[in-house]
Order: C-alpha cells, then sequence, then structure tokens
C-alpha cells in the first residue's frame, strides 16, 4: 500500500527536529519496525525498514546525482531497491587475531545513542572472547585485537554501510560510492513535505480551503489550481 500525502506529512512531523540517529529510528518505526526492538536491531536490519518505508511513499527507482572523485564530472544515475538491499546480516561473526577469537554482534542503533568513544563501541559487540583455552574480558582486549573489529562488522552487516560499485563514463575511473538511505530518505520527505505545506497555504490563502480539503485534490487538479490563483493575484 502506498502512503497517502497526509500520512507522509504525519511522518515527516514526527521525525522533523529530531537528531540524525533518533530520526533514523522514527523512520524505521514508520517502515513497520517495532517501535520498542528498533533500538536493539542491528544498524542494517533497521536500515531495511527505512527502504521499505521509502519504497511505499516514493516507489522502488532511486535517482541520484554523484560527482565522480577524480574529474569532477556529475553522473546521473538511477538504483534500484535491489541494489540498496545486499545480502542478509549475520546475527553473530567470530574473528580471529593474534591468537585471540572474537566473537561478536552487529552494532545497533542503541549502541550509537549510548557510547561516545569508538573503543566502548567496539567493546559493546563482544559477545565472548578467547585467548587459546582462556575468557579473556572484553575491556582486556588489546586495541589491535578491537581494531580488526570495523571490517568485520562490515562484512557481518553489509547493509550497515552500503556502497555502490560505480565507474566514470568520462574518465574510466571506479569507485565505491556509499549510499545512507536515512539521508536519502530524510532529502525526500522534507522536499515533499515542504511542497505540499506550501500547496495547502497557497490554496488556503485563494479558496479558504482547509488542509483535509487541499490534499484530497489530486496532485494535478491542485497544480492547475494553484496556477488559477497565482492569476488571479
Ligand atoms: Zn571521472
Amino acid at each position: 500500500m502506498m502512503f497517502t500525502e497526509a500520512s507522509l506529512l504525519d511522518v515527516w512531523e514526527a521525525a522533523h527536529g529530531l537528531g540524525a540517529l533518533r530520526r533514523a529510528l522514527a523512520l524505521a518505526v514508520a517502515g513497520g519496525a517495532e517501535p520498542a526492538e528498533v533500538g536493539d536491531l542491528a544498524v542494517g536490519r533497521r536500515d531495511e525498514f527505512l527502504l521499505a518505508l521509502r519504497e511505499r511513499c516514493f516507489g522502488t527507482a532511486f535517482p541520484c546525482l554523484v560527482s565522480c572523485p577524480s574529474c569532477g564530472e556529475e553522473l546521473e544515475l538511477e538504483l534500484s531497491s535491489r541494489d540498496l538491499r545486499p545480502s542478509q546480516v549475520d546475527a553473530c561473526a567470530v574473528v580471529a587475531v593474534d591468537g585471540y577469537e572474537v566473537e561478536f554482534r552487529a552494532v545497533t542503533s542503541r549502541d550509537l545513542l549510548e557510547v561516545h568513544s569508538r573503543r566502548t563501541l567496539l567493546e559493546r559487540c563482544v559477545v565472548t572472547a578467547r585467548l587459546g583455552d582462556q575468557e579473556v574480558e572484553r575491556s582486556e582486549l588489546p586495541d589491535a585485537v578491537l581494531g580488526a573489529l570495523p571490517d568485520a562488522l562490515a562484512a557481518g552487516d553489509p547493509q550497515a554501510d552500503v556502497r555502490i560499485d560505480l565507474d566514470c563514463a568520462v574518465c574510466g575511473h571506479r569507485w565505491a560510492s556509499p549510499f545512507d538511505i536515512a539521508v536519502y530518505l530524510w532529502t525526500e520527505l522534507e522536499a515533499c513535505a515542504r511542497r505540499l505545506l506550501y500547496d495547502v497555504h497557497a490554496l488556503a490563502l485563494a479558496y479558504g480551503w482547509s488542509e483535509a480539503e487541499v490534499l484530497a485534490v489530486s496532485p494535478g487538479r491542485r497544480r492547475r489550481y494553484l496556477e488559477l490563483a497565482g492569476t488571479m493575484a
């Protein structure tokens, strides 16, 4: 089911004024995530709900404008939801470094909200750690061992850091461009809300209609009324 313009404005209003992280959580809830659980989802799992919301609001085609980092050429491309859903998130994974064997889980939004140092964040993701037969406290893990976690985390939760392989038609440069669904969707929602609120404002002024009355008129007819109201002024 597609979102109505009125419910899109509700989503925008609920997420408006929040910091980036809490906004992503609010959008995930609008996309169907459980409010009580969304903070504890792996970031990649959370972002699947943002993708679902985006599809319901604006469809499955994602137009993008990217600058080539080598020659600066602006490339227009259209991604599809399929490009943006890599593989599934692993609940837990194991990394072996310098004789240590560390079992860890993916980063959640709650981790990012509550933790402000990189070392603490990585420690929090450690489920168990061993050196040979010996269990090791996470606080006692050497930096070099924890330092191996970010790459392993990215491999275990690819949806948390989506990268699109691109090549420049002008200079042939190839690179992997990051794609952040939370930023992308919020930019679209803000632009859409601004347009809708302008329509409501202009048509309320011209005809005395309420917000609900303006939104009940189809976008095509609304454009025409706006033109007529403009010629009236
Ligand atoms: Zn280029």
